[in-house]
């Protein structure tokens, strides 16, 4: 059977890319809302056309069978998916390619590659399934390596044991998100982490990056899955104790989360399981605006109640998703239980909602396993949320600046921090594209504070995007950090966020991670870059 192709510049499956027809019809509705800017659509360059240096390395010969330096192989493992890898990729320019991709059986071939790295001044970039949107994947590693390598971890994908007992399972961290999900449902369990890139991403990707599921409170981090971890580092192996909680000291699976493939490279992990759900609750609750619905949510975020799904969309982003298109604000509310029915937590949380003037038009549904999928606002904002990443290629070939950005930040700081990047962002897209939208909603919310999630859409100018949508980028990224935001909540640092990350870390943290990368990569040889600077 020959394998689904992927596209090489965009997200997902290159057979879902919209044809010209399609993208014309695209181009029509986004030039309306864009205040009738012309769009028209553009086609990628073809694989011929692609730019790359020629390789400056070969692959050692011991493991010359496990590498490829096939330019399109090279192509692929460039970028990740972010606004600017796209851009670059369609239009060609591949300048970045690692000299060869290496794709390991084992661990043994892993540290005979790190080895070799290390010998040779070469950088190694360890590579899960290419989705970050931080340039945390970019061979862009300086001058001061001979060559660059991209570790490509996704042949190591097998579930290697499940405790029944325990509702455990030792995972290689290759395995993408329906792979490992697809052995886990013969023993009737589910790592339950579903970020919007499941479909690619991979378990060592998200525990390098401390990914966020879509669920919108309690265990949705890989952060709260994660039992204990096995990292290759060109010092040793780190392996954690496999325990569900100690107090042992500082955790070191609290060094491997979020080491974005600079300290050592994750080959497998112990990840708590869960039952898959039986019992599942949900509504769409309507808010005349996005503040009050913000203070609806902030109060069910304090009841204890623990929603899977608590998505507060702004009036923009409601329309935007075929959601609503009324002008309200709406809440996609849903529980679920592997356990017990879900009455009581949804007539609580639609009655807290109802004493912020919450409506709920249609009223809640309630599905054991063996009912037909529920239908309405709920149904249509998870398609469109599946579906959304295939929109931005769309996007990128009809010439419009299209991305995204999030953060986390207290209640208390909330409204003022929205409002300022709200307004950083407006006013930005007005000087330098012309004109433009900007949307939130919630994706995470917490007892503490919530998790926005900004979506910015503009005309672009054809040869400026980058530089135009660096300008969107600096002027939110500045205000986020200016009003009390995280730089990140759940796409990670790379190359992209390092210059807000390093304002956000404290002095002597950053101290300490340095004394570490020196310690564990005494060569200095992966993913440079990423994290701490050269
Ligand atoms: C459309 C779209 C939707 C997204 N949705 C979400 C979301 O809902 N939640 C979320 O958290 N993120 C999301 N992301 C960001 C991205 O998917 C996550 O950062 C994800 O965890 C990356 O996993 P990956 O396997 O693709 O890793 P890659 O992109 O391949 O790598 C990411 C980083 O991890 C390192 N790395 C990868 N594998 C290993 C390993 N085995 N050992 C050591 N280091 C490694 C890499 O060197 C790199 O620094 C989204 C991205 C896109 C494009």
């Amino acid at each position: 059977m020959t394998e689904r192709a992927t596209s090489i510049w965009g997200w997902g499956y290159a057979d879902k890319f919209p044809d010209t027809e399609a993208r014309r019809a695209l181009a029509e509705q986004v030039s309306a809302l864009l205040g009738g800017v012309p769009l028209s659509p553009r086609e990628p360059a073809p694989l011929e056309a692609l730019r790359l240096p020629s390789p400056r390395i070969a692959p050692p010969p011991a493991l010359a069978a496990l590498c490829s330096s096939h330019p399109a192989d090279r192509a692929a493992h460039t970028y990740g998916k972010g606004y600017g890898d796209l851009v670059r990729g369609f239009h060609g320019d591949f300048s970045p390619a690692p000299d060869f991709v290496a794709r390991p059986l084992s661990e043994e071939h892993v540290l005979a590659l790190m080895d070799w790295c290390a010998d040779h001044h070469v950088a190694l970039i360890p590579f899960g399934g290419g989705t970050s949107v931080v340039r945390g994947v970019e061979p862009a590693v300086g001058e001061r390596f001979r060559g660059t390598v991209s570790l490509d971890m996704r042949r190591m994908n097998a579930v290697l044991e499940v405790d029944t007992l325990s509702r455990a399972a030792r995972i290689q961290a290759g395995a993408t998100g329906p792979v490992l999900e697809a052995q886990l449902a013969p023993h009737g369990l589910t790592l339950r982490h579903f970020p919007q890139s499941f479909e690619f991403s991979t378990l060592g990707g998200w525990i390098a990056t401390r990914a966020g599921g879509h669920f919108a409170t309690l265990y949705t981090h890989i952060d709260d899955l994660v039992e204990s971890t096995r990292m290759l580092t060109p010092r040793g192996v780190l392996q954690s104790p496999h325990l569900p909680a100690s107090g042992a000291g500082p955790a070191p699976d609290r060094l491997v989360l979020g080491s974005e493939g600079a300290l050592g490279v994750i080959t497998e992990a112990w990840l708590r399981l869960q039952a898959r759900p039986r019992f599942r609750a949900s509504a769409s609750v309507l808010f005349p605006d996005f503040l009050t619905g913000a203070r609806a949510v902030r109060e069910l975020s304090q009841a204890g109640l623990h929603p899977s799904n608590c998505r507060l969309l702004d009036e923009h982003e409601a329309s935007l998703n075929a959601v609503t298109a009324d002008g309200s604000a709406v809440l996609v509310l849903a529980f679920e239980s592997g356990d017990h029915p879900l009455h009581p937590w949804m007539e609580r949380a639609l009655a807290l909602c109802a004493s912020h003037g919450g409506r709920c038009p249609e009223g809640p549904r309630y599905r054991d396993d063996s009912a037909p999928r529920a239908s309405g606002a709920a149904e249509s904002w998870r398609s469109a949320f599946i579906e959304a990443p295939y929109l931005q290629n769309s996007l990128v070939s009809l010439g419009v600046l299209a991305d995204t950005f999030e953060t986390a930040c207290t209640w208390s700081r909330f409204e003022a921090l929205y409002a300022a990047v709200r307004e950083a962002v407006r006013s930005t897209l007005q000087r330098v594209c012309g004109g433009g939208w900007v949307t939130c909603r919630f994706t995470h919310v917490y007892p503490d504070g919530p998790a926005p999630y900004f979506t910015f859409l503009g005309p672009a100018r054809p040869g400026a995007e980058l530089e135009q949508w660096m300008e969107v980028k600096r002027a939110a990224s500045d205000a986020l950090l200016a009003h009390g935001g995280t730089i990140t909540h759940h796409h990670g640092v790379g190359r992209l966020h390092r210059p807000w990350y390093e304002r956000e870390r404290p002095g002597p943290f950053a101290l300490a991670l340095q004394a570490v990368k020196a310690t564990l990569d005494p060569r200095g040889i992966l993913n440079p870059g990423v994290l701490l600077g050269p």
